[in-house]
């Protein structure tokens, strides 16, 4: 099975590099000369277009940051769907609105090309290890015939359903995620005013009922930030991609008339901390910065 691989920043690259110790055939493209560069020595084919490399491949994955990067990809002149003949499957993993995989679903259709939307959970290290979780959507056959190939890259791999219904469940969980994230930032500043230590708050937390993904992954990361002095994090899940994924619901719930007020709230937040120049730093820097995140501080900005 030849893999065509598009798009190899934080995630992407640990996803390919581990198809290719796997034995899968990949070639791949991006953009930056750096990110296809750095994945040459461990055996990786290079194509000069996404169009080139739906050419060559069975199966074409996608790792993009944003809706835009994934329509100029798959829709454009030189995209994927231009190059791709009957049977090739595309499987579009970044984390983008429903209504994207729909329509490549569609325009697919037409010319024999089947697409998958699988959304991954998980950072760098399950990227790296093949050990991320992802939701998948897109008819059951599709998916019967690529789940090896999802299982080398994830070990918790499910069919959510119809084609969108793995991006619709990737944005419900980052919704989740990028409450909880703000909530635990601002639980952390009250504990401190109460005079709680936060490694103290943090063992406790995580086991009673206050327990959560952004506790238990994020606080010990913002905790041995504080103390080695650096001024950045890591790379990790950065505050920009968060914020795109809250967008995408917000836009996707009042669409559906839904009451959002949370969520846009949070949003909005996250907004305050790009403009403070945050966008890149992992969203456990929301805890460092929850005393300058007041909306109240948005003139100030
Ligand atoms: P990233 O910004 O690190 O990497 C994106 C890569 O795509 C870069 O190498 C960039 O050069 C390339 N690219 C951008 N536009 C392009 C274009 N038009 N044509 C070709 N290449 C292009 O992003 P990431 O952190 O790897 O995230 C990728 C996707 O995975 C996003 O949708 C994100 O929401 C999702 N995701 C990220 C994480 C995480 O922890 N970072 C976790 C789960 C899911």
């Amino acid at each position: 099975m030849k893999i065509g691989f598009i798009g190899l920043g934080v995630m992407g690259h640990g996803m390919a590099k581990n198809l290719l110790q796997n034995g899968f055939h990949v070639t791949v493209y991006d953009r930056s000369k750096d990110a296809v560069g750095s994945l040459l020595p461990f055996g990786a084919q290079l194509a000069a277009t996404p169009r080139q490399l739906a050419e060559i491949s069975d199966v074409v994955i996608t790792m993009l940051p944003t809706a835009a990067a994934e329509e100029e990809v798959v829709f454009g002149e030189h995209g994927v769907l231009v190059g791709a003949s009957p049977g090739t499957v595309l499987i579009e993993m970044s984390t983008v609105p429903p209504q994207i995989p729909r329509r490549a679903a569609e325009s697919g259709a037409v010319c024999g090309i089947e697409v998958l939307d699988a959304p991954v959970s998980g950072g760098t290290a399950r990227a790296e290890n093949g050990t991320l979780t992802i939701m998948v959507g897109g008819a059951e056959e599709t998916f019967r015939r690529c789940l090896a190939l999802l299982h080398t890259m994830g070990d918790k791999v499910y069919h959510v359903g119809e084609i969108g219904s793995g991006a619709s469940m990737k944005i419900v969980n980052n919704l989740m995620l990028g409450i909880n994230m703000v909530g635990v930032a601002e639980a952390l500043h009250l504990a401190k005013s109460l005079g709680l230590k936060p490694q103290a708050v943090f063992e406790i937390a995580q086991m009673s009922s206050g327990e959560s993904y952004a506790l238990k992954a994020k606080v010990p990361r913002a905790i041995q930030k504080h103390h080695s002095g650096k001024t950045k994090t890591e790379p990790g899940s950065p505050i920009d991609l968060q914020h795109k994924d809250l967008a995408i619901a917000c836009q996707i719930g009042h669409s559906n008339g839904l009451n959002m007020d949370l969520t846009s709230f949070v949003l909005s937040i996250y907004e305050l901390a790009q403009k403070m120049g945050a966008g890149r730093e992992d969203i456990s820097a929301m805890i460092e910065l929850w005393p300058q995140l007041s909306l109240g501080n948005t003139a100030k900005a």
